[in-house]
Formats: structure tokens, C-alpha cells, sequence
């Protein structure tokens, strides 16, 4: 079985795996501003429509800004590694003093950042659905029942051990999906089958999708923010 082309790719073509509207195109799982260049060959791709496959592009580009600028400990660009970002910030002043804005000297001397949430959760939501609906060509429309977004750094011992591990699945995905192919013939070529999750690209994104009972979405971005979407 091809990992490539899976019937469930053939359902992705039916909706916008984002609102369920028809699809008029194809849009990267991975938000592409999320990984560095060259691209990984054979990235995800959806269903989408025109309106979804604009509507993200300004949040995705925020996020990556601010987990770089967050990982430097400034927003100014030349002291940002990832190419990508560092261009977007010298194009977008006005991006730059927006992350600036949400940095604040704290008493003890540290660095608190205060980023915009709604447009991360955003962001996340949105890798949730693409990752959920390429992995299970199912979508998932609903409104999540947990949206979970925290560096890495600062998760307890506990936490962090939960958070890596893969959930048991109780019972087999659908024969076709990509989820099948993962567990029964060695999975597509991102899918690291010690840990169990999908590395698109090294210390740059990882994630996984499972369905324990819920379906479950957990993401790892610079090996700095995590996330996890449940429904
Ligand atoms: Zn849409």
C-alpha cells in the first residue's frame, strides 16, 4: 500500500477539512512558515477552500515570529536564526513591534511573554484539523472539548512524560487510512515508530494524532511549544 495514496486522500477532495464548504484546493497541513527550507517532500496536503486557505496565513506568520523571537529573547531580526522568520520581520515592522509589545521586563529580571492567544490557539486548531483529517480523512468541524498550548519548558516531570507518550488505542483505524498504514506496515516516512510520532522535519515540527476514545492532536514547534487539541 502506496502511504502516498490512500482512499482516504480521495474523501479529503470532497471538503474544506477547516469549515466543511467545498474544497477549491489543496493547503499544507503544516503551515509551511512552520518549517524551514528545503521543504520535506511529500508534506501533508488537505482540502480547503479559498476563504480558510487565506484566512490563516497572518496567525501562522505571527506564531513562527513569536516562537523564534521568543527562543532569541528579542524581537530584533538579525538576532533570529530561522531565515524565514528573520525576513519576515525585517519585511513587517509592524509584526515586530507587535511581538515587542507582548515582551515585558519582569521584577525578577527575567523575560515574560504575553502572546496573543487567540491567534495561537488559532494556529494550533487549525494544524489539529489538517493533521486529524489527512491522518483519518475524516473532519473535524466541532469546536474542540481541550485545547492545551505550553512550552515544553515548562511542564512538570509528569506532564512532559504524558505528553510524549503515544495514547493507547484501544481498537485498529480504518483499513486505508493513514493512520492504519502507520501502525501495520512501518507508516509513511515521517512516522518515527520508536516514539511514535510523525517528525516532519527535525527539531523543527513534530506531531501526533490518536484516538484513544477522543481523537487527539499534539504538536511540538522548535522543540519549544506543545500543544495538544482533543475532541
Ligand atoms: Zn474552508
Amino acid at each position: 500500500m502506496d502511504p502516498r495514496k490512500l482512499f482516504v486522500d480521495e474523501r479529503h477532495a470532497a471538503f474544506c477539512v477547516f469549515c466543511g464548504n467545498p474544497p477549491v484546493t489543496r493547503e499544507h497541513a503544516a503551515s509551511r512558515v512552520l518549517l524551514d527550507d528545503p521543504l520535506p517532500d511529500d508534506l501533508p496536503l488537505v482540502g480547503s477552500c479559498h476563504r480558510c486557505n487565506n484566512s490563516f496565513s497572518l496567525d501562522e506568520e505571527y506564531i513562527a515570529c513569536l516562537i523564534d523571537c521568543v527562543l532569541a529573547g528579542s524581537t530584533e531580526p538579525d538576532s533570529i536564526s530561522r531565515p524565514k522568520v528573520r525576513a519576515a520581520l525585517q519585511h513587517s515592522p509592524s509584526l515586530a513591534a507587535r511581538i515587542a509589545a507582548c515582551r515585558s521586563n519582569e521584577a525578577s529580571g527575567g523575560i515574560m511573554w504575553r502572546p496573543e492567544e487567540d491567534r495561537v490557539r488559532s494556529v494550533i486548531i487549525k494544524l489539529a484539523r489538517g493533521h486529524v483529517a489527512h491522518q483519518y480523512g475524516e473532519p473535524q468541524l466541532d469546536e474542540p472539548s481541550r485545547v492545551t498550548i505550553l512550552p515544553l519548558v515548562v511542564m512538570t516531570d509528569e506532564q512532559r512524560e504524558a505528553f510524549e507518550a503515544v495514547p493507547e488505542c484501544p481498537g485498529w483505524p480504518e483499513i486505508g487510512s493513514r493512520a492504519f498504514v502507520n501502525l501495520s506496515v512501518g507508516g509513511d516516512r515521517t512516522y518515527d515508530p520508536e516514539s511514535g510520532w510523525n517528525v516532519l522535519q527535525m527539531r523543527r515540527y513534530r506531531y501526533l494524532v490518536a484516538q484513544p476514545v477522543e481523537v487527539e492532536f499534539r504538536v511540538v514547534l522548535s522543540e519549544y511549544l506543545a500543544a495538544e487539541v482533543v475532541w
